[in-house]
Formats: structure tokens, C-alpha cells, sequence
């Protein structure tokens, strides 16, 4: 990894293999793009919006589900 770091190839936060192609980054991290998910359901944003909070990242679902004010049981 370190050899990529002084080459300044981004690493993925998450299977912490450099990144050759799109690059998120977020959370202060840069993830593959099929590699930055939800914390929760675990679907990749692939470009879609992201919700972060306390250090994750959460779709938009699953964000005002837990943190929002939508209701759990209509929506
Ligand atoms: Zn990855
Ligand atoms: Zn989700
Ligand atoms: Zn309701």
C-alpha cells in the first residue's frame, strides 16, 4: 500500500485496493465507485446521492428512516 501512496494512487476505503477507474470520495475517503455502499442495506450509490452521518454513508432511505422524520411505517 505505501508504494501506491507515494505514487499517489487513491486506495479504496473499503477492500483497500488502488483505484484505477472512478474514484468516490467521501466519509475523507476515496472508495470504488461499486465499493462505497450504504451502511445500512449495503447497495452501492453508484453516483446516486449519499447521506452521511456519524462517520457513514446511508441511502437515502435508509437515512430519513433512521435520522429523518419520514415514518417508518408509511413512508
Ligand atoms: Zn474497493
Ligand atoms: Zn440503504
Ligand atoms: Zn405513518
Amino acid at each position: 500500500l505505501r508504494c501506491h501512496d507515494k505514487m499517489g494512487i487513491p486506495i479504496c476505503g473499503s477492500c483497500h485496493r488502488p483505484i484505477e477507474e472512478r474514484i468516490v470520495t467521501a466519509l475523507g475517503k476515496n472508495w470504488h465507485v461499486e465499493h462505497f455502499v450504504c451502511a445500512k442495506c449495503e447497495k452501492p450509490f453508484l453516483g446516486h446521492r449519499h447521506y452521511e452521518k456519524k462517520g457513514l454513508a446511508y441511502c437515502e432511505t435508509h437515512y430519513h428512516q433512521l435520522f429523518g422524520n419520514l415514518c417508518y411505517v408509511c413512508n
